[in-house]
């Protein structure tokens, strides 16, 4: 939460990189000048509107709901809201409202937080049973046995453990040598070489064993099944109730009073309100819009169904190494834990916690090193995913991509003449390569997974988590003995390591990262920087570009 946003066009995000040796493993080519230095055209552009109250929010909405008629698709990147107490019934509203979202988050956070209980108890039910029916599965007399005993015979009036084994001390593992055929006290007393009465003792305990063990492992099934339901229905309301609270939570966050909020955004608000002294509220909206980018004649001839659907594959090697998981030049820098290690196995398409040697649903033990970010991008619904079936604007046949990012800040000042409000329009609008709009969608993703944490936190949920297979080692540690992987397991383990050692210094030497090495051919992506992509690219990317900065000056009603 109130994270930095990992740029367009800047140094420590993505860098434009028209004359970098980057060019051709990506392309990101945006405006160098600053507003009013270049003309519209120019891809930066800064509006200003200021009118009656209301009249600046009603531009921000008709641009908004105008851009998707135009094919661009729309995502918020971030928002925050500050009031000043100077304008009391604004701040007075914005408190209400405040309070508002509090309670309703409260009410909310108090069911989910039943329902967690009730998940962890019935949980734990589950888990009890569960042993018992392995106890079945696996044949496991001795444990029954021993359960019987323990649990069941001890309540009777001729208890083994209370009133016999103070006279036959060896009563107890004479129970447990007996088989289910040993009913015939007659028999008990020869085969196991006993008294009689010790034999006709046990004959009767074995029946009841008998008896007990059909029953007992019919009403263990029966309830497993049916805790099983009811976990999996806490667990769903769980999830519903993160869902729910989502907005709420997010918008509870965001709005922040007075001097609330810290570093940069505060100095915004400061800056307006403490020089004037009659700012009312300070509103600033990070908005990000993009649309595919086609040009017929430059469209590439690789442009067919290659790899994986795609013309060319989004997610390659150089913007994963460099522009996401670099620890300092990365998204990484900003989300760290997306370096994390999770191990992958491709049979399956399944993700694994890194400690995992095994895949639990096909049993390979050839598992790939993968990281949280590889799973975001291209596990089960991932984005990858979600881009083949041309979700939120994408098509896997576009190489193409501009973006434009809105900063809009929208102020409220109280005049003696009356209440105006004032809005700024900060567009700049770039042309980039899919692969820079993928890592644009990973930070937008990875802000969206950091709000469902701090929820989890909030509401103590460590259920999702959790892997299914660290759930399944807990139930059958002797099935998965993960932490020390022995014999076969270990050896195939070491041999992969010492190969991926091997592999991991060959592609060392192969990636070109500098100057020297660029006679190589540098990626799929336009490299012909000058005569290209200006000229073909970014003229058409003006076009679009100009037709939304003109709808802004229409609305603003000063064409
Ligand atoms: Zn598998």
């Amino acid at each position: 939460m109130d994270k930095e946003i990992f740029e367009l066009g800047s140094d420590d995000g993505i860098p434009m990189n028209a004359r970098l040796p980057s060019l051709g493993y990506f392309v990101c080519l945006g405006p160098v000048a600053p507003p009013g230095k270049e003309k519209y055209a120019d891809q930066n552009v800064e509006l200003n509107f200021t009118g009656k109250a209301g009249t600046a929010s009603s531009i921000y909405y008709s641009l908004f709901f105008q851009l998707p008629k135009w094919d661009w698709f729309i995502m918020k990147a971030d928002e925050w809201i500050e009031v000043s107490p100077t304008h009391k019934e604004y701040y007075d509203r914005t408190i209400a409202t405040k309070q508002m979202l509090e309670s309703t988050i409260k009410t909310g956070l108090s069911s989910a937080a039943q329902a967690v209980a009730d998940f962890e108890l019935m949980n734990h039910d589950l888990r009890k049973y569960k042993e018992i029916l392995n106890y079945f599965a696996k044949k496991d007399e001795h444990s029954l046995k021993a359960m019987f005993v323990d649990q069941v015979d001890v309540h009777t009036d001729v208890s083994m453990v209370r009133t016999i084994a103070p006279r036959w001390p060896t009563i107890i593992a004479d129970f447990q040598r007996l088989s289910d055929e040993d009913v015939n006290p007659d028999e008990i007393a020869k085969k196991y070489n006993i008294s009689k009465a010790e034999g006709v003792i046990l004959a009767t305990k074995n029946r009841l064993y008998k008896q007990w063990k059909d029953l007992f492992g019919a009403s263990v099934r029966e309830r497993y099944e049916r805790i099983k339901g009811l976990v999996e229905s806490r667990r769903k309301s769980i999830k519903e109730y993160r869902k729910w609270l989502k907005p709420y939570i997010a918008r509870f966050s965001m709005t922040k009073l007075g001097g609330e909020r810290v570093g940069t955004r505060a100095s915004t608000f400061k800056s307006f309100a403490d020089i004037t002294g009659i700012a009312s509220f300070a509103n600033v909206i990070r908005i990000y819009a993009w649309r595919f980018l086609r040009t017929e004649e430059t469209r590439k001839p690789a442009a067919e169904k290659k790899e994986k659907g795609f013309a060319v594959y989004p997610y390659d090697e150089y913007i994963r190494e460099n522009l996401i998981l670099h620890p300092t030049k990365g998204l990484a820098r900003i989300y760290p834990w997306l370096r994390n290690p999770r191990k992958y196995c491709s049979k399956c398409n399944e993700y694994f916690p890194a400690g995992v040697v095994l895949c639990s649903k096909c049993g390979s033990t050839s598992l790939t090193d993968k990281t949280m970010a590889d799973e975001i991008v291209e596990g089960k619904d991932g984005i990858i995913e979600q881009w083949k079936k041309g979700e939120m604007g994408l098509d896997p046949f576009e190489m193409y991509y501009m973006i434009t990012d809105f900063n809009i800040e929208r102020f409220g000042t109280r005049l003696p003449v009356g209440e105006l409000e004032d809005i700024t329009f900060k567009m700049r609008n770039f042309v980039v390569s899919q692969n820079v709009l993928l890592v644009k969608i990973l930070e937008l993703k990875c802000r969206d997974i950091e709000l469902e944490r701090y929820i989890d936190e909030i509401l103590g949920v460590r259920v999702e988590e959790r892997h299914i297979s660290e759930i399944i080692m807990d139930e059958f540690p002797e099935l998965f003995p993960q932490k020390e992987p022995s014999g076969y397991a270990k050896f195939i383990k070491e041999l992969r390591d010492s190969g991926k050692a091997y592999t991991n210094f060959l592609k060392k030497i192969k990636a070109p990262k500098t100057d020297k090495f660029m006679f190589f051919k540098p990626g799929p992506y336009e490299k012909d920087f000058l005569e290209r992509l200006t000229k073909q690219y970014a003229r058409i990317a003006g076009s679009y570009f100009f037709t939304v900065v003109k709808f802004v000056i229409a609305q603003m009603g000063v064409e």
